[in-house]
């Protein structure tokens, strides 16, 4: 890293000087604890010629309560959002998806640089690399990002084409990507490591995925259940049968009503749901929905007028109506 030889020197100068900690005091910062830590070896290894040597950074690094250290510290890439539509079947079975990420990193031209090829960016002489410049009003430092260098820390003599200096480029990219089965409308995923790409070795950021999830026109989800509406008849739900229940990707299955069940009961058919992490299923959830008949042929209109006369006695209402008058 320190291929300097004059620059090794000050560095080792300043190790016998400080300790290996090398914690420098913070003057100006209001409540500012026992003072600010931070790496040798980043102020040398990434500054690279640019940089006017140690006797400079001491004094920056005195005079501005040690902030230049942030402009040259390894940092994380920023968290980026996306999102993506699944088919129903392919949220709950889990898909591979390719999301473009469109987002600002490094110019890939002068790799962030903001200098020309063949040149190098050199510290900005108005704040001396910290990016920030302060005046002092009052008892009060103001601080405020460096007009000079527009807080970068660093100037530029002969400006990358490609980035006008900036050092940054919009760019992007499309990665492949998991989805895990199960996941549900709504639902953010995080993707470790896939987000913007850190800056001076730092990791790279998370991506978070906004997963939306196309209904489908016979299944709903309840969590890792499925759900599912199924039209029977009265006599079905009076007198008990078994009906056929479509399954989601397989063959239906036979749901037993027993005689009496009231409308809207709920069945749930284990097995036939969302596969979870651990390998086990969800259920189906069959819910039963009475069908009326908008047309009798006679023989059944008949068999229900006599159905009608055979329970004339009892009025499904009369227990509601006597509650009624309890409440008031
Ligand atoms: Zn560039
Ligand atoms: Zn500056």
């Amino acid at each position: 890293m320190l291929s300097d030889e004059k620059r090794r020197k000050e560095y080792d100068e300043a190790r016998s000087l400080f300790g290996g900690g090398f914690r420098v005091p913070t003057g100006q910062r209001p409540g500012g604890g026992g003072g600010f830590n931070f790496d040798l070896g980043d102020l040398f290894g990434n500054t690279g010629d640019a940089g006017g040597g140690l006797g400079d950074l001491f004094g920056t690094v005195f005079n501005r309560g040690g902030r230049t250290t942030a402009q040259n510290r390894p940092r994380r890439g920023a968290d980026v959002e996306t999102e993506t539509t699944l088919s129903f079947s392919d949220a709950i079975d889990g898909t591979t998806v390719g999301l473009r990420l469109t987002g600002e990193g490094p110019c890939p031209t002068c790799k962030g640089t903001g200098a020309k090829a063949g040149t190098v960016p050199r510290v900005c002489p108005v704040c001396n690399g910290t990016g920030q410049s302060s005046r002092n009003q009052g008892s009060f430092g103001i601080s405020e990002p460096c007009k000079e260098c527009r807080g970068r820390g660093l100037v530029v003599d002969d400006p990358c084409p490609s980035c006008s200096g900036s050092g940054r480029a919009m760019s992007s990219r499309t990665i492949q990507s998991r989805i895990p089965a199960g996941v549900s409308d709504g639902q953010r995923i995080k993707i470790a490591g896939k987000g913007a790409p850190g800056e001076r070795g730092g990791p790279a950021g998370d991506l978070y995925v906004r997963v939306h999830v196309k209904p489908h026109p016979v299944f709903g989800r309840s969590g890792d259940n499925l759900t599912v509406t199924v039209p029977v008849t009265f006599a079905e739900l009076a007198l008990g049968a078994e009906v056929k229940v479509p399954s989601h990707r397989g063959a239906p299955v036979t749901v037993r009503i027993p005689p009496g069940t009231p409308n809207g009961r709920t069945f749930r058919v284990p097995g036939k749901g969302v596969r979870r992490k651990d390998g086990t299923t969800g259920g189906l959830l069959v819910t039963v929905d009475v069908m009326v008949p908008k047309d009798l042929n006679g023989k059944a209109r008949s068999a229900i007028e006599d159905l009608r006369e055979a329970t004339a006695g009892t009025d499904p209402r009369e227990e509601l109506l006597e509650r009624a008058k309890e409440t008031t």
